[in-house]
């Protein structure tokens, strides 16, 4: 038997922000290898599926990428619908490359669902476009992780360079990302946001200068944030309200 993967983006968080693809493929999904932050009402749609928690929440343990990868070429020797649910897109900091790869050798059918990204649904809680017309025309997405041995990694050059910028898995840098884009020449009043939770009932976003980030990450819950960068957060009145109503609510 050979069974197809469907390496299938949940969102950021809400249920509801799921494709309707992806509600489709879970409910016929026989086994689901899910990431830990994945909404439980997302989970419930794979009524008859086992479910399998493979990780990733950093700081915490997770379970080996190439653990993950043979699991699931082993999954689709047993079943016909093997889901690999990842948090967002899959496409975007999901390590779906290594799952790719793994299938490709392994001859396996898989197919990619896409899914909200953290950076829109976060400009969608800030009520904030990432572009706009004269101000913005180019969006970094961008990560200051890199892992052990890898090449370095010039996440610094690429936000200088974009007109806006959004962070992942980098607030808990929020002091070393704010000295190290300041030393490189980015203005400290450039405006910054944080947005944790976007999407969910706990959601909260601060708004500042590059100067403030440390201070505004010291607010932060502890939730999944990302740190965004650029003049169209500059809006000062629209970032207030937003922020008073996100606290409100
Ligand atoms: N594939 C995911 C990203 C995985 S990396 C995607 O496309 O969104 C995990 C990082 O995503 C977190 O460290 C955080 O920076 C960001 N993130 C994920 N969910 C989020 C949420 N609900 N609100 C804010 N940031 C989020």
């Amino acid at each position: 038997m050979k069974g197809r993967v469907y390496l299938v983006g949940a969102g950021p968080g809400a249920p509801d922000l799921l494709t309707l693809r992806a509600a489709d493929i879970l409910r016929r999904a026989d086994v689901v290898f899910h990431d830990a932050l994945v909404h439980p009402e997302t989970l419930a749609l794979a009524a008859r599926a086992e479910k399998v928690a493979v990780g990733k929440r950093s700081g915490r343990r997770s379970t080996a990428q190439k653990f993950i990868n043979k699991r699931l070429v082993d999954a689709a020797s047993r079943h016909a619908t093997v889901v690999r649910l990842k948090g967002g897109d899959p496409m975007l900091f999901g390590r779906a490359q290594e799952e790719i790869d793994a299938l490709r050798r392994a001859s396996i059918d898989f197919e990619i669902v896409p899914g909200v990204t953290a950076a829109t649904a976060a400009a969608a809680e800030l009520g904030v476009s990432l572009t706009r017309r004269g101000l913005s025309r180019h969006v970094a997405l961008v990560t200051p992780r890199a892992a052990q041995g890898e090449r370095g990694n010039e996440w610094a050059a690429a936000v200088l360079a974009a007109d806006t910028a959004v962070l992942y898995m980098g607030a808990g840098l929020a002091p070393a990302i704010s000295a190290e884009l300041i030393a490189r020449g980015m203005s400290p009043d450039t405006p910054v946001a944080l947005v944790e939770n976007a999407s969910l009932p706990g959601r909260r976003a601060v708004l500042g200068t590059l100067a403030e980030l440390p201070a505004l990450a010291q607010r932060a819950g502890g939730g999944p944030t990302t740190v965004l960068f650029g003049e169209v957060l500059k809006d000062a009145a629209v970032a207030e309200e937003i922020e008073g109503l996100l606290r409100r609510a």
